[in-house]
């Protein structure tokens, strides 16, 4: 992505993740499509962002591979929504990180500006990034919600990669 110097091919993995993941706006853009809110004027309207920051931005999630375009009917008229890949998918965790530190260590403005990351299955909050801190389990996109209050009155369950993507992962990837 070429919002700053490249960072692609440094020597250490820590640099190489953060040329896609250390952009505050791309963090913010993935944190709308697990929300499900992958539409081009949702999203804009949802972070009050310019069209130029916005394009960009998914531009180079999608050419990183952590987004992929999927056509949608617009009322008679095709256009594009967002959608994770697998590999988007596994940034979960770090979104989780980020908002769990969030929580623990930065005083909140108001009352209501929190979010919490939910284990769905056991309905408890967890204060660990990828296994439930109430009961172990391992969290994933399918069994993670967000809470944040000032967004909706319950926990939003995430959106996942779309079912041929995780299926070209699993012919790929580890035996699933
Ligand atoms: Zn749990």
């Amino acid at each position: 992505m070429a919002l700053r110097s490249d960072w692609s091919q440094r020597s250490c993995a820590m640099a190489r993740g953060l040329d896609i993941l250390g952009d505050p706006w791309s963090m913010l853009v993935l944190r709308e499509v697990f929300f499900g809110n992958g539409r081009f004027d949702a999203m804009k309207n949802r972070l009050m962002v310019a069209d130029s920051v916005l394009t960009k931005r998914l531009a180079g999630l999608v050419d990183a591979g952590l987004l992929e375009r999927k056509p949608y009917d617009d009322g008679g008229r095709t256009r594009q929504e967002y959608v994770l890949t697998e590999k988007g998918e596994d940034a979960l965790p770090v979104l989780n990180a980020v908002v769990i530190w969030a929580e623990k260590h930065l005083p909140a403005p108001s009352e209501q500006a929190h979010m919490f990351v939910i284990h769905t299955t056991c309905g408890q909050r967890t204060t660990s990034a990828d296994s439930c801190t109430a009961c172990g389990e391992r969290l994933t996109a399918e069994n993670t919600s967000w809470h944040s209050l000032t967004r909706t009155p319950e926990p939003v369950r995430l959106a996942t990669a779309p079912a041929p993507s995780r299926d070209a992962f699993s012919q790929n990837g580890p035996a699933a």
